[in-house]
Order: structure tokens, then sequence, then C-alpha cells
């Protein structure tokens, strides 16, 4: 038992930590073996705020991961839906804006959980053709992409 070579712990030097190249979160925080995107029959447009891109936590990123089709953009401003999501879109009005803001439900004449309103924040009539019919989805996060805004960074959503 002479030949007892010294145990191969290796210190792991500390910068050394790679990034998930799909998660862009340090390895040991990466998640993506754990999720199985979504199948969803619509498309999602995630328009992150360049200020917002936290690193840690990668919240829009991995919200991205979980959809088969889903497509994350930073930035500021795009020239045109189809610009943003990088193909062609026939047929932009049939994309809805996920708004959060200050219409209330409460206001308007309906029971459901999800409805479909104009610019004006007026509850459309055929809600459920319009609902019917969406293609996508696009998602804004960020101080400065809030949905009141979307008219400045893209127009026709
Ligand atoms: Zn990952």
């Amino acid at each position: 038992m002479s030949n007892q070579s010294a145990p191969e712990t290796s210190p792991a030097p500390a910068e050394a930590i790679p990034d998930c190249p799909r998660c862009l979160k340090p390895l040991p925080l990466c998640i993506c073996d754990s999720i199985t995107p979504i199948d969803s029959r619509i498309s999602l447009l995630i328009l992150q705020h360049p200020q917002e891109q936290d690193r840690a936590l990668g919240t829009a990123r991995l919200t991205a991961l979980h959809f088969k089709d889903a497509v994350l953009k930073i930035g500021l401003s795009w020239p045109s839906l189809s610009k943003a999501l990088g193909r062609q879109v026939s047929d932009p009005s049939r994309w809805a804006v996920l708004y959060l803001g200050s219409a209330k439900v409460a206001d308007l004449e309906t029971d459901r959980d999800i409805v479909a309103i104009n610019r004006k924040g007026e509850i459309e009539d055929n809600q459920r053709a319009i609902l019917k019919d969406i293609e996508g989805i696009v998602l804004s996060t960020g101080p400065g992409a809030r949905p009141r805004r979307c008219g400045d960074a893209m127009p026709g959503c």
C-alpha cells in the first residue's frame, strides 16, 4: 500500500463555471433537463427589455423553453412583428398582446377569464371567434415594454 496516490479532488477553479447554452444560466442552476416543452397551438413571442436580463433568474428565457414554438427577443423596438419573430407573419391581426394593464375585467360585461379587448380597452365582439383564431401571443417584460407602449415598440400589435 505504498502506492496510495492523492485522491483526485482537484479543486475546480471558482470562475470556471460554464453556462448552459440553452438557458444561459450557470450549469449548476440549469433546469433545462427537467423541462418538457408544451406543444401549444399558439405561438409565443416574448419581448424582453434589455435591462431585464437577469442572468440568475432568466425567467423569460425559461418561459420560452417551456413552449415548442416560442421566440425570445431582447431589445426595445422592432420594425414589425415579422422582424421581431424572425419569420414572415401573414396576418399580424391574429396575434394578440397579453395585457395585464388597467382595463378592469369587472367593468366589462363578461364572466370569462380571458377576454379580447381592442386598443381602447373595450371588449371585442365575437370573443369566441377572435380567441379561436389567435395564432400567436406577444408577451412583454420589463418597465419599458408594457403593452401601453406596444404601439411604439411594434406597429400592428
Ligand atoms: Zn439550461
